[in-house]
Order: structure tokens, then sequence, then C-alpha cells
């Protein structure tokens, strides 16, 4: 690639404005140490952006997206919004939609040196982001959830085919970068015959065109008990949107907690570092929220562009993240309070930047 990467920086709402910031530090750090060349793009979004220019997704802000190649996206805290002010909307489905960010790829990894469930986990679910459950991901306007009478109430899933097929050759590709080779599909078609079995039939199709990756599928109870039980057994796992959602996070769970749970949403062309995690209001603006999943999705960010654009540096800059993460994890010197330490957002982050 002969020219800078271009990244947006969206600090979004709470915690957003104190994880951002150390990411963006320890991405620089890596960028610096890898000599790779970033323009950074800082953008207003979320509450201080209503604040300060009256629109959370402020005009022209997807005009600008249009020109970089990714961004770090910090959590959204909309629930906390104004509700009498229609300029504050969650930006972050218009995001989601508008660049067709139909992967998130949400990892979860023991992490020698903390306390958890599990010493040996590593897997990673990948997600069905654009379709599902969802009341605003599953119809082109209005709300896919609605209430016929008082005491009933519809909500609808949406299945495609080509949404299904999109984000399981996405998961074929991710194990192909990984030693285990091996990817779960994860539904429940004995009973969602029509809407789960469209996206089994897709994952089978998929799986045809890769041979040198192992395939099986388990009903999403099961796999419940078999994630909580023995969670080593898997490597990448595919399913849908609300799936996805619940059983990250019990994932994150096994391995940490949220703190520990980076994301990225990714689409054809661009992708979107954002973790897990919600704007946790309650340790807003203490100095003490872990950012060790921001930075980790700044890291996926970093890797997911070095692949994209052919960039070795990139790739580098994102082992490099995620080496020194590692190491400041193991030291166990440095660390929030929810790993059980008592260092603040900044000097975590610090630690890893210096180490990079
Ligand atoms: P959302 O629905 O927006 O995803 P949520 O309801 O899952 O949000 P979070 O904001 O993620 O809620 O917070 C859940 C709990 O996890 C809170 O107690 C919060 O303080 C904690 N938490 C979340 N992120 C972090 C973090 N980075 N560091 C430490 N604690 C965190």
């Amino acid at each position: 690639m002969n020219r800078a990467l271009k990244i947006g920086i969206l600090e979004g709402d709470d915690i957003g404005l104190e994880v951002v910031p150390e990411t963006i530090k320890v991405m620089r750090a890596a960028a610096r140490k890898a000599d790779l060349a970033i323009d950074w793009f800082p953008m207003p979004i979320g509450r201080k952006a209503l604040d300060e220019l009256g629109y959370t997704l402020p005009p022209g802000t997807l005009e600008k997206l249009d020109t970089l190649d990714g961004w770090v996206l910090g959590p959204i805290g909309h629930q906390a919004y104004p509700r009498d002010r229609p300029n504050a909307i969650n930006p972050h489905p218009i995001l989601r939609k508008h660049y067709d960010l139909f992967a998130n790829i949400r990892p979860a990894k023991s992490l020698p040196g903390l306390p958890a469930l599990y010493k040996d986990v590593d897997l990673i679910m990948v997600r069905e982001n654009n379709e599902g459950f969802p009341p605003d991901r599953n119809v082109h306007m209005g709300n896919g959830e609605f209430r016929p009478t008082p005491d009933m109430t519809i909500s609808i899933r949406l299945i495609t085919r080509q949404g299904s097929s999109k984000i399981a050759r996405a998961a074929f590709e991710l194990a192909r970068t990984r030693p285990r080779r091996k990817v779960t599909a994860v539904h429940k078609n004995t009973v969602f015959k029509l809407g789960c079995g469209m996206f089994a039939e897709e994952c089978r199709k998929v799986a045809q065109g890769y041979p040198d990756i192992a395939f099986d599928e388990v009903m999403v109870d099961t796999f419940g008990m078999k994630l909580v039980m023995r969670p080593q057994q898997f490597d990448v796992i595919v399913t849908t949107n609300t799936f996805g959602d619940i059983l990250s996070d019990v994932a994150a769970g096994l391995v940490g907690g949220l703190g520990l749970a980076p994301g990225l949403s990714a689409g054809p062309e661009r992708a979107m570092a954002q973790a897990t995690h919600g704007s946790a209001p309650d340790i807003a603006g203490k100095n003490i929220a872990n950012p060790y999943a921001m930075i980790m999705s700044g890291q996926m960010l970093l890797a997911w562009l070095g692949h994209k654009h052919a960039e070795e540096k990139a790739v580098t800059a994102a082992q490099l993240v995620e080496r020194a993460m590692e190491k400041v994890i193991r030291e166990g010197k440095t660390l929030t309070p929810d790993l059980g330490g008592s260092a603040s957002t900044v000097a975590m982050g610090d630690a890893v930047a210096a180490e990079v």
C-alpha cells in the first residue's frame, strides 16, 4: 500500500471518552514502531456531539467516513440520550447498516496471569450483525417488534440466504488463519425449521468450499451447556445475531468478563473497532475502566486492515499490540480494578504503549 491508512476516532459516551484515547495512544505507538503511516481523523459523536453541535450523529459524518479505511468507535450510551430531542438518535445502527458491517467478530481468550473460570480458552464468535431478532435490523422501515393488542407482542426475526452465506464465509476465512481450522455453526433448526434451517443450509454449502476446515453443527441450547462445561473444544463459531450476542457475553465471562471482550464489526470495504461492552455509566469519569477490550478491538482493526490492504506493517503493528498487552497482563503490575489491580485506565494504557 503506497499511502497512509486513514482511521477515524469516534469516542462515544461515558467510558468511551476514557478507553478510546488509550486505544489510540497504543495504536499510535505500534504504528510508529512498525513504521506504518496512519492519518487519524477525530470525529464528534454521541452525547458530546449533541451538546456541542446539536446532533449525536452530526451531518457530514457519513461523507467523512466514506473516505476512511476504518474507525474506532467507543461505546454508545444512547439509553441516556434525551427522548425529546429528535437529533438524539443512536448512531450505531446507522453506521452498521450504511457500511454493511455484517460480521461482528468477538474473540474470547484466556490470558495467563488473570483469574478466570478457564485457563485455556481460545475461541472466536462470528455473529451475524445486520439481520436476526433486533427490531432495528429486520425491517426496512418501522420496527420489527409490534403489539397488535395490549397483551400481545410479536417479535420477528429476519434470516436471508445471502446474509447467512456471507457470515458463514467470513467464519471459514477466519478459521483458515487459525491453527485448529475448525468452524462450529450454532442454531436450532429442529425448532426454527425455516429460519435456522436456512442458516444451517447456507453454512453447509459454504463448508463444501473449505475442505481444509473441519465443520460441525450444534443446537444452541446444547452449545450453551458445552460452552460453559468445555469451552476449549471450540475454535471459530458462526451463529445468528441474538444467539451470538448472548453467547459472546457468556464466552467473555468464561475468560474474565466484559472488560476483556474486544470486537470488530467488519463489512466488505470497511471495519469498525468496537468493544463488546457498553458505555458503563456506573464507572464513567473515574479513570478505572479497563481499556483492554477497546485496545484489543483497535488491535483487531489493525490486523483486519493489514489483511484487507495487504499491508504487512499493519499486521506487524497488530502483533506488537497483542504481545505488549499480553506482557502487561502477565506481569500483573498495571491492572485496572476489575482485574484485581489498582491501576487507572490511563496507567494501563501507558503501560501497554510503553511495552509496544
Ligand atoms: P450495552 O447494553 O450497551 O451493551 P450493558 O448493559 O451490557 O451495555 P455495560 O455498559 O457493558 O452494560 O456494563 C455492564 C457491567 O460491566 C457494568 O457493571 C460495567 O461497569 C462493567 N463494565 C463494562 N465495561 C467495562 C470496562 N471496560 N471495564 C470495567 N468494567 C466494565
